[in-house]
């Protein structure tokens, strides 16, 4: 165990009788063993009194705390599960990096092939929550509950919403019932999936909604109530590997306004990025200029895909875009795309290809 690493646990306690006469280290092994992996966010923010709300942080200069102090916080907990921490990193969720997620994903990979855990909570800023939750979902390599959970409330927080999401995201991953669902979210409740799942208000703490589709499932009293689950491919069906990668292809994503041109695609395909994210207007339109543009980026062998601004419905295939080698991003928003053209460009740069990952993802 390296030194960030720690285990809560009873087994410190073995010889005691528990209420249905096993030893507490017996009642220990038979439950489940949750990992909580901790990398920052406003539920580890601390704000300068109750009523600051949306100022903490760097700005209340108070530190975030560490995963041990989370945990301590929500002593429920351990009723559900056996639990071990680690800090994976400690910083809010707007400032992370590709090489993050490659250590996220690779620590939690190893962590659920190790055997002894059955399953994965991730604290993580809520700015980002939903592009790390379907990055994880895509590139995780087990069935095992991996569940991310965050806070809109600071822990110092009046009605701070922390303690009981980070209870029930323990409580879901514990549960078999969370098995083969893919990565999922739960906040406010709410048990999401990693797919469709994305943060709608800026400071309520009713933020992450599945537009289209709806939610996976409810949590009440710390039980989990399914009542859908994921289709699309995710988790042991996924085909993306980065376990031996250092970084990923770049992709940049242009947002079309009335009136925006082509500048700005043109200045990614100048700066080496291997493909473009379009967030239209509507079913992925675009001014002429944008998509001549776009057009050059093609020639140059950027792949193109062409999502729209609109936070829900779906961009499917048209063929004046198809024609070109536009990649229609179906259900995914612009940020949901990026994330998958670049896991795609891992595999292949043929647009068919990459569409069919589209459909299928
Ligand atoms: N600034 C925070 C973040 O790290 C917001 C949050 O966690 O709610 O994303």
């Amino acid at each position: 165990m390296n030194k960030r690493s720690f285990l809560f646990t009873l087994l410190t306690a073995a010889g005691l009788l528990g209420a249905a006469g096993q030893t507490l280290a017996q009642q220990a092994a038979l439950k489940p063993h949750v990992a909580i992996l901790a990398t920052g966010g406003t539920i580890a923010s601390r704000g300068a009194n109750s009523l600051a709300l949306t100022d903490y942080g760097l700005s209340s200069g108070l530190k975030p705390v560490g995963v041990e102090a989370l945990v301590a916080a929500v002593p429920e907990i351990e009723k559900f599960a056996t639990i071990t921490g680690e800090q994976v990193f400690n910083v809010g969720s707007s400032k992370l990096g590709i090489d993050n997620w490659l250590t996220l994903a690779r620590r939690t990979n190893e962590i659920l092939a190790a055997g002894d855990v059955d399953g994965v909570v991730i604290t993580h800023g809520t700015d980002t929550l939903e592009e790390t939750a379907y990055f994880l979902n895509l590139v995780v390599k087990s069935a095992k509950p991996v569940v991310l959970v965050g806070s809109m409330r600071p822990s110092t927080g009046m009605s701070a919403d922390g303690p009981l999401n980070l209870a029930n995201a323990v409580a879901l991953a514990a549960s078999p019932q969370a098995r083969d669902k893919g990565v999922t979210v739960a906040m406010n409740d709410t048990i999401s999936g990693a797919f469709g799942v994305t943060k709608t208000n800026a400071t309520n703490v009713a933020t992450f909604r599945t537009l289209d589709g709806g939610d996976l499932g409810y949590m009440q009293n710390a039980v989990p109530y399914f009542v859908a689950q994921p289709l699309k491919r995710h988790t042991v069906r996924s085909e993306f590997d980065v376990s031996a990668l250092k970084t990923l292809p770049r992709v940049d994503i242009n947002y079309t306004t009335l009136g925006s041109d082509g500048a700005i695609v043109d200045a990614i395909a100048a700066l080496g990025a291997r493909g473009i994210v379009n967030a239209g207007v509507g079913h992925a339109n675009m001014p002429n200029t944008t998509f001549e543009s776009l057009k050059a980026a093609r020639q140059k062998g950027l792949a193109v895909v062409v999502a729209s601004r609109v936070p829900s419905g779906m961009v499917t295939p048209v063929g004046q875009f198809a024609q070109e080698g536009f990649v229609s991003s179906m259900m995914h928003t612009p940020q949901k795309a990026r994330i998958l053209l670049m896991l795609a460009l891992t595999r292949t740069t043929d647009p068919r290809e990459i569409q069919r990952i589209f459909d299928e993802y």
